[in-house]
């Protein structure tokens, strides 16, 4: 299979990968990623107002969901434990332990999905306005290779819906792009859905003056590799 960085809105809205009931999907699924057989869902909004669907949907246990405190930086933590499940002060979370799942809440900012499936390690970023101007994809794909040894161009990275132009000035889903073909990430997907467009489906900061709810992206490592 060719792995060429592409950007392929059309191919999103056609395969969303929504999964729960027809008519109420939970969580997104990006292609890309389930061809990995990485567990992973980024909660579509829901008819219960503010909760998010239940990541056990996901195959994970609710009580190893790691979390960032996520304060717009660059900082990244690597997770070689299942406990502590905060960290404070970071922006990513990057971990080879099987189990944990890895938790970042966005509403707007985009949540960045890495996978080395050699090692196997997996990583979630939050990356917004901020966190994009301070190039947190280029340090945790650095961060890959300094812990791992990963080359870039074995990772896949996967951008999940954010703001976009025209809803928003900043473009940082192309700096996000930028970062990751800079560093030689071959594999990027961008789902190259807007939030503020979609409404029905997501949470957007931007749209609802603040006053919304927050996605959850979620990722783990397999427990067994088939
Ligand atoms: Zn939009």
């Amino acid at each position: 299979m060719a792995r060429l960085a592409r950007q392929s809105p059309a191919a999103a809205e056609i395969d969303p990968g929504w999964i729960g009931a027809a008519d109420r999907p939970s969580w997104q699924c990006f292609p890309a990623l389930t061809a990995e057989g990485l567990p992973h869902g980024f909660s579509l909004r829901s008819r219960t107002a503010g909760r998010p669907p239940p990541v056990r949907d996901l195959g994970m246990d609710p009580d190893r969901l790691v979390e960032a405190e996520q304060t717009h930086g660059n900082g990244i933590a690597f997770v070689e434990t299942p406990e502590p499940l905060f960290y404070p002060d970071v922006d990513g979370l990057l971990t080879a332990c099987r189990g944990v799942a890895l938790k970042i809440r966005v509403a707007d900012c985009a949540a960045v999905y890495l996978f080395d499936p050699e090692i196997p390690a997996v990583g979630l970023v939050h990356s917004g306005r901020k966190g994009s101007e301070a190039q947190i994809v280029r340090k945790a794909i650095q961060g890959f290779r300094s812990r791992w040894g990963s080359p870039a161009e074995r990772l896949i990275l996967q951008v999940s819906p954010c703001i976009r132009p025209p809803h928003y000035e900043v473009d940082f889903a192309q700096q996000i792009r930028e970062q990751a073909l800079d560093a030689g990430v071959r594999a990027f997907f961008d789902c190259g859905i807007c939030t503020a467009c979609h409404l029905d489906r997501y949470f957007s900061f931007r749209a609802e003056k603040g006053v919304t709810g927050r996605i959850w992206a979620v990722t783990m490592l397999p427990t067994c590799r088939s």
